[in-house]
C-alpha cells in the first residue's frame, strides 16, 4: 500500500428522514454492495445511531471484502454539522440536535468516521466523479423526505461563515405557503419534496375518483411520494399530474438558485429523482421560464449517482479523511 493512500474500502451511509442507504465503496467509488432500509420514526437518537452501526456491521461482514479491509466510514445526515466538534446542529428531520454524532459513531464502530450534511455529500460525489466533474460552479438539490442541497461556487464547496450556507430547501417561495418542518411557511421543501409529492397525490386522489391513487387511498393506503412515483410510472394520470405540479414548484426554486449562483449545471438527486423526466421536465421548463438570461440556459439534469449520490459522497468524505486527515471541503 502506498503511504497515505487508502487502497481499502470504506462504507458510505446516507441517513435520510425516512430511510438509510449504506454502501461498501472502493477507492474508485464503485459501490460493491449496498443495504437499504426504512428508518423507523423515532425521537431517540440512540435508535438511529444503532441503526447506522447495524448497517455498517452488516456490510463489513457481507463477505464481499475481508472485514479488516473496511477502514473508514462516511455519514451524511440532513443536518448542519459543526465540523470542529462533529456535533449536529439545527437538525430538522432527526432527533440529533446537539448530539455528537461523529464521535458517538466512532466510539461504537472503532473506525474513523467523517460526517457532513447530506446535501454537501451528494454535491461532493457529483463534483468528484459525476455530472458536475470539472465544474467550478454547480448546484445540486436532493429531493427526498425533505430537500437537501450543496453548491460549488468559484471552485469551492460553499460553507458560509458557520457552515450553514446553501440551505436551498428552506428558501421561501410562497409567503403564505404550507408549514415546513423547520417551522417556517412556504419553504421550497414544504412545496416540492417527496413529502409534498405525497400530500399532492392524496389531494388529487380526492378529486379523481377513477384514478389509481383514489383506489389506493380508498383501500386505506397512505399516499406517499413513493406511491405517487410508482403509480405515475404505471401511467396513472393523477399521479403524473402530482409530479408535474411538484416539478413545477421545484423549478421555481431552481430559477432562484440559477439567478443567485449562475451555475454551469443544476443537478437533481434524491429518492424522488427516480421519477426522472416526469419531475425534471416540468422543473426545467419552469426554471427556464423564470430565471434571468443567461442563467436560464443552464442545464438541469439528473444527478449521475441518482439516489446514491448522498451515500457515494459520504464515502468520498471517508476516503478524503483517510488520505488527507481532513474532510474534502477543508482541503
Ligand atoms: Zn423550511
Amino acid at each position: 500500500m502506498v503511504a497515505g493512500v487508502p487502497e481499502d474500502c470504506v462504507i458510505g451511509v446516507d441517513l435520510g428522514g425516512t430511510k438509510l442507504l449504506a454502501g461498501l465503496v472502493n477507492p474508485e467509488l464503485r459501490v460493491l454492495e449496498r443495504t437499504y432500509r426504512l428508518a423507523p420514526p423515532s425521537n431517540d437518537p440512540e435508535d438511529l445511531l444503532q441503526l447506522v452501526v447495524d448497517e455498517v456491521r452488516e456490510l463489513t461482514h457481507s463477505g464481499i471484502v475481508a472485514p479488516s479491509d473496511v477502514v473508514g466510514v462516511g455519514v451524511g445526515i440532513p443536518s448542519l454539522i459543526d465540523q470542529a466538534t462533529g456535533v449536529a446542529v439545527s437538525t430538522v428531520h432527526q432527533p440529533f440536535d446537539g448530539v455528537p454524532v461523529r464521535d458517538e459513531l466512532q466510539d461504537r464502530l472503532q473506525l474513523p468516521v467523517a460526517l457532513d450534511n447530506d446535501g454537501n455529500c451528494a454535491m461532493l460525489a457529483e463534483w468528484r466523479a459525476g455530472a458536475a466533474r470539472g465544474c467550478d460552479d454547480a448546484v445540486l438539490m436532493t429531493v427526498g423526505t425533505g430537500i437537501g442541497s450543496g453548491v460549488v461556487a468559484g471552485g469551492t464547496l460553499i460553507r458560509g461563515s458557520t457552515g450553514a450556507a446553501t440551505e436551498l430547501g428552506h428558501m421561501v417561495v410562497d409567503f403564505d405557503g404550507p408549514l415546513c418542518p423547520c417551522t417556517n411557511r412556504g419553504c421550497l421543501e414544504a412545496l416540492a419534496s417527496g413529502t409534498a409529492l405525497g400530500r399532492e397525490g392524496a389531494r388529487l386522489a380526492g378529486q379523481r375518483p377513477g384514478s389509481a391513487l383514489a383506489r389506493l387511498a380508498g383501500a386505506g393506503e397512505v399516499i406517499t411520494g413513493v406511491t405517487v412515483t410508482e403509480q405515475a410510472q404505471l401511467g396513472d394520470r393523477a399521479a403524473r399530474e402530482a409530479l408535474e405540479r411538484v416539478g413545477t414548484l421545484l423549478g421555481v426554486g431552481i430559477a432562484n438558485a440559477m439567478n443567485i449562483f449562475n451555475p454551469e449545471v443544476v443537478l437533481i438527486g434524491g429518492g424522488v429523482s427516480a421519477a426522472g423526466e416526469m419531475l425534471l421536465g416540468p422543473a426545467r421548463t419552469e426554471a427556464r421560464r423564470r430565471a434571468r438570461p443567461p442563467s436560464n440556459g443552464v442545464r438541469v439534469e439528473a444527478a449521475t449517482f441518482g439516489a446514491d449520490a448522498g451515500m457515494v459522497g459520504a464515502a468520498v468524505l471517508a476516503l478524503d479523511l483517510l488520505r488527507d486527515g481532513t474532510p474534502a471541503w477543508q482541503g
